[in-house]
């Protein structure tokens, strides 16, 4: 099919694109021979690449390096501050936005109590409250890349599509597709406890390994895996929802309608519920 192998080849491209910006990205400043060689890429690959890169002002030349004997190389870095991105943490009953360059600084963030009870509403509160982040940091902002959205909730990140969420109704919501259409930008979309995970592995504690796993108690019960430094999404893109696994048949019923879940036991409402109960009880609760 033409069509197809079509797309292959841009496939392709971006692939090799993305690669030699992210080796500039993360061991720059890289001369472009340096780039081919951890790369594996054709010099005359590298070249070209670089080319659009630099066109784009996504990197730039920078400083000699010390010579090896024979000609000297540039090397090339990323340019990080004409590009902004927005990240969008969307939890139960609260929303923050921020607003990032590429270097990951933190440039504006805003908090807020967000309650939503339907696909709708919270469609609807989120365009609204990242146009009013936009508007009230307008005087700042450069050109907007890209935006995230992490929520609870089983998430398909390939295709923007939000498959449950553990508050509201949702039917395959495509909320990726509609912040893209609204913004004009990409959109990332992903599981909160997951995109932790890998934010961890990025910048956080679990920087310098390759398998590592996260586990979050909050208003429920989750975990993140990153595996070979990617984070690992099952074939249903449903592991580390560990929150749902049944430990008691007999316990309280779950959010999600069933009985016993983790999320019933070790979660912040119901260990606050068992602290209030044990309380009552005449207990002496030993925080630690
Ligand atoms: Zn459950």
């Amino acid at each position: 099919m033409t069509g197809g192998q079509i797309g292959n080849v841009d496939l392709v491209k971006q692939l090799n694109s993305a690669a030699v910006y992210r080796l500039i990205d993360q061991q720059g400043p890289i001369s472009r021979i340096q780039v081919a060689d951890v790369s594996n890429l054709a010099p005359a690959s590298v070249t070209k690449i670089t080319r659009q890169l630099l066109e784009r002002g996504l990197i730039k030349e920078v400083a000699h390096q010390a010579s090896t004997g024979g000609r000297r190389a540039i090397s090339l870095t990323t340019e990080c501050s004409p590009f902004h991105s927005i990240a969008v943490r969307l939890g139960r009953d609260v929303i923050e936005i921020s607003l990032f360059d590429l270097s990951s600084k933190e440039l504006a963030r805003q908090s807020e109590a967000f309650s939503y009870a339907s696909e709708a509403e919270l469609v609807e509160g989120l365009m609204l409250r990242i146009n009013q982040f936009l508007a009230a940091n307008q005087s700042i902002l450069k050109e907007l890349i890209a935006i995230g959205v992490t929520l609870p909730g089983l998430i398909d990140p390939e295709n923007g599509i939000v498959d449950y969420m553990p508050n509201i109704q949702v039917d395959k919501m495509e909320l990726g597709q509609l912040v893209s259409e609204e913004f004009g930008v990409a959109c990332f979309l992903g599981n909160d406890t997951r995109a932790q995970a890998l934010a961890e592995h990025y910048f956080g504690v679990s920087k310098k390994y390759q398998d590592a796993l996260l586990v979050s108690v909050h208003n429920g019960t989750g975990a993140g895996i990153i595996v070979n430094g990617q984070i690992f999404l099952g074939s249903n893109r449903n592991v580390g929802e560990i929150g749902h696994i049944q430990i008691d048949p007999l316990g309280d019923k779950c959010q999600c309608g069933n009985f016993g879940c983790l999320e019933t036991v070790a979660a912040n409402p119901a260990i606050i519920e068992n602290v209030k109960k044990l309380l009552s009880q005449g207990t002496t609760v030993l925080l630690r």
